[in-house]
């Protein structure tokens, strides 16, 4: 195991499951402290414990980043227990597929709600502090990775309000990466196909039996571990190198 990342701390979101959970634990076998921020305080606590047990450092904490004041809360109590703030990872994400035609507006509000304004909640609150690590701590550098998918750049039928975050997510991290880039603070997009995790779990039965199911039975699909590796990838490039973009699909996904 390396340590290219001690004396680091990173907050990640959704870190109670799929990609969140791997990107924290392989953020922690590389040094950092990490910080868990998710609504499922029983998933944040067995994963802190989890790797607390394997010799890292993480804490559990419990936010409904749609709330800005939760999500502002979240990076406080991170930045109290830890000291700082090195690396946002803005994972947290909910993907309803359907129709717009007929579509039910209260799944595209939750959508929004998390994948654009929890984004933006959780990276508002953590700019100053990233700014401040960038300047001042000896790495010299500080990092918001976006978990995007490959739908932020391909639209599809069916994936209308999913594809309107995304692309919106990517619109976003390229504008903020030009706006903070020279003062160190790099901001790049991960933008992954399918990967195995609860993603699709959320959306009803007939979105499931007609447009996800049959694209899992089909495709050898991402493991989390898969993304994770990505993110630690872009967070331990030199100082001078900003991966500002990375794209990861499944090879069995055309
Ligand atoms: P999961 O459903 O396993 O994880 C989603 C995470 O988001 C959970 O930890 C969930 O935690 C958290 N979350 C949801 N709502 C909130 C909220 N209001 N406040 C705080 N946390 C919240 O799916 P993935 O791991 O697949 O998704 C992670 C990201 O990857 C998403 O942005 C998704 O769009 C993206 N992605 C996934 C792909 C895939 O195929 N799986 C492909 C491309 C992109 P909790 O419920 O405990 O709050």
């Amino acid at each position: 195991m390396t340590s290219t990342l001690n004396g680091t701390v990173a907050l990640v979101t959704g870190a109670s499951s799929g990609i969140g959970a791997a990107t924290a634990r392989q953020l922690a076998g590389l040094g950092a402290s990490v910080a868990l921020v998710a609504r499922r305080r029983d998933r944040l606590e067995a994963l802190a414990s989890e790797i607390e047990k394997a010799g890292g450092t993480a804490r559990a904490i419990e936010a409904d980043i749609t709330d800005r004041a939760q999500a502002q809360a979240a990076v406080d109590e991170t930045v109290e227990r830890f000291g700082q703030l090195d690396i946002l990872v803005n994972n947290a994400g909910l993907m309803l597929l359907g129709p717009v035609v007929g579509g039910d507006p209260e799944e595209w509000n939750r959508m929004i709600a998390i994948n654009v304004q929890g984004l933006l909640h959780a990276t508002h609150a953590a700019l100053p502090h990233l700014l401040k690590a960038a300047e001042d701590s000896p790495r010299r550098v500080a990092d918001i990775v976006n978990i995007s998918s490959i739908a932020g750049r391909v639209a599809w039928s069916g994936y209308g309000v999913y594809n309107l975050t995304k692309f919106g997510v990517n619109g976003f991290t390229e504008s903020l990466r030009q706006e903070v880039t020279q003062r160190h603070v790099r901001v790049g997009v991960l933008e992954p196909g399918g990967v195995d995790t609860e993603l699709g779990s959320h959306n009803k039965p007939e979105v499931r039996s007609q447009m996800i199911d049959p694209f899992y039975e089909r495709t050898e699909v991402l493991a989390p571990e898969d993304i994770a590796d990505g993110v630690a990838y872009m967070v331990t490039r030199p100082g001078r190198a900003s991966v500002a973009q990375l794209c990861i699909m499944p090879s069995d996904q055309a």
